[in-house]
């Protein structure tokens, strides 16, 4: 089993690439934002709250984010035992912490974290360009601001958090698909490649 966490700021490209890394290497993919919108759009109590903050761009408490995760990794249990990938998931240091610990019955180290790198005027470009498209309520300007501002108070410590690790994988985030395609599969094979010497 080999998991994986793309990380990125809203907007870095971790919905295109997970597609590309799941055909490629038939992992699982976890999507904490589509988790939640599916709650949200089969109006569940945890959907119900977690429109609240998602509409005004605020991270969901994270013992919420947690509880639903669990009941997906439950009802999944025979999918993920070929590799995760994690996407938007973990998005604070406790999340992290909370999840290296064993959540639940589900022990799942994570082997590499794919890191997209962008800067902000790219992302805002991005967001807006998917939000005329995509009907999602968080693709406005005010709100990207406030995700953007999220991401670099909340969710951009992990780097630090998985570099002490020896975990994470820097990419370009803003070259084309294909090459930074091609830049995670590098990172990605040489871990695949030393974790199967290893066992
Ligand atoms: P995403 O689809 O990953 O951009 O997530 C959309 C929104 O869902 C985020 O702006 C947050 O409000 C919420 N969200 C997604 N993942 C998490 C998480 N791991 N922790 C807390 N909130 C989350």
């Amino acid at each position: 089993m080999f998991n994986i966490v793309i990380f990125g700021a809203p907007g870095s490209g971790k919905g295109t690439q997970s597609d590309k890394i799941i055909e490629r290497y038939g992992f699982m993919h976890v999507s904490s934002g589509e988790l939640l919108r599916d709650h949200i759009a089969h109006d569940t109590q945890f959907g119900r709250i977690a429109d609240s903050y998602i509409s005004q761009g605020m991270l969901i408490p994270d013992e919420l984010m947690i509880r639903i995760l669990i009941d997906h990794l439950d009802a999944n249990a025979d999918r993920i035992k070929n590799g995760l990938i994690l996407d938007g998931f973990p998005r604070t240091v406790n999340q992290a912490i909370e999840f290296d610990s064993g959540i639940d019955d589900h022990q799942i180290s994570v082997d590499a974290v794919i890191g997209l790198e962008a800067n902000d005027e790219e992302l805002v470009k991005r967001l807006l360009k998917r939000g005329i498209d995509s009907g999602r309520t968080d693709d406005n300007l005010e709100v990207i601001q406030r995700r953007l501002k999220v991401y670099h108070d909340q969710t951009a410590p992990l780097r630090d958090y998985y570099l002490e690790r020896g975990l994470y994988c820097p990419i370009n985030g803003e070259g084309s698909v294909d090459d930074i395609f091609a830049a995670i599969t590098r990172e990605l094979d040489v871990r695949l490649m030393r974790k199967n010497a290893n066992k």
